[in-house]
């Protein structure tokens, strides 16, 4: 069976990392992402490069009719979604609670929380045992955020994942008769470019401090968790929370 991955916010970081690997664990992968075409045709070029198969689609995963797109151009390439990993995600500026406006929370909701849930369900509708699909694996990117919060900074990221996690657990339970696994990681503190968009060049030298590993993650460390979940090796594994924090 042809093994089919759907990868949000795969142009670069993470998701660029769980695309190289997903392709090189024998994925024919789809990247979306939401404006960097140049960064995720160069994750496809270096997968096709590779002897993988790869195409790129834009599209905003906030977006319901964007995502309809995203999975209809799926279907019509490549095949019926096996595989999702809902990883596109956004950090705004830190900032204090009381500074907060409606318009950031809607922002950072809309892709956090509303992206994964549309694409779930887009997946879903194609992977159920129920209408006559093969079953699948999904996989959500949180964060130890929504474990641990970030005081003074973040708490309408931090609220966002723990509204993943929960989604995760609950969706988890709701299609295991279906076929359909669903898990998380939650990274730590990961050398992606997530961590200068707020304006903090210096926050990895100063959270890694705070790591018992004494350093950041690489993002094929987490993409290594991604693969694991989505595998049949964690075949037994569904509403799972996996952290990858070196030991936070
Ligand atoms: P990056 O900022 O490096 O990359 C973000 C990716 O998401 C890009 O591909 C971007 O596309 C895409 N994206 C952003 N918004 C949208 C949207 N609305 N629709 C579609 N794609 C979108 O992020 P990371 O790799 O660091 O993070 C990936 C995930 O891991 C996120 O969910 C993040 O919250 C989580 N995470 C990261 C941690 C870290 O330390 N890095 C720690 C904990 C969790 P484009 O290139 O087109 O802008």
């Amino acid at each position: 069976m042809k093994k089919i991955l759907v990868i949000t916010g795969g142009s670069r970081g993470i998701g660029a990392a769980t695309a190289r690997l997903g392709a090189a664990s024998g994925y024919t992968v789809c990247i979306n992402y939401r404006q960097n075409e140049a960064a995720a045709l160069a994750v496809v070029e270096q997968i096709n490069h590779a002897g993988g198969e790869a195409i790129a689609v834009a599209g905003d995963v906030g977006s319901e009719a964007d995502v309809l797109r995203l999975f209809e151009q799926v279907d019509q390439t490549l095949g019926p979604v096996t595989a999702l990993v809902n990883n596109a995600g956004i950090l705004e500026g830190q900032m204090h609670v009381e500074q907060m406006d409606a318009a950031r929370l809607s922002r950072v909701l809309a892709t956090n929380v509303i992206g994964s849930f549309l694409c779930a369900r887009e997946a879903i509708r194609r992977m159920s045992t129920h209408h006559g699909g093969q079953g699948g694996a999904i996989v959500n990117v949180s964060s130890i955020a929504s474990r641990l919060g970030a005081p003074n900074e973040y708490v309408d990221y931090a609220a966002a994942k723990g509204a993943i996690d929960s989604f995760t657990i609950g969706l988890a339970k709701e299609v295991a008769a279906e076929g359909i696994r669903v898990n998380a990681v939650r990274p730590g503190v990961i050398y992606t470019e997530i961590h200068t968009s707020g304006g903090e060049p210096d926050r990895v030298e100063r959270v890694k401090a705070s790591v018992p590993m004494q350093r950041g993650g690489e993002a094929e460390e987490v993409a290594r968790a991604v693969l694991w979940l989505l595998s049949d090796d964690a075949s037994y594994s569904t509403g799972t929370l996996l952290d990858v924090t070196g030991g936070r």
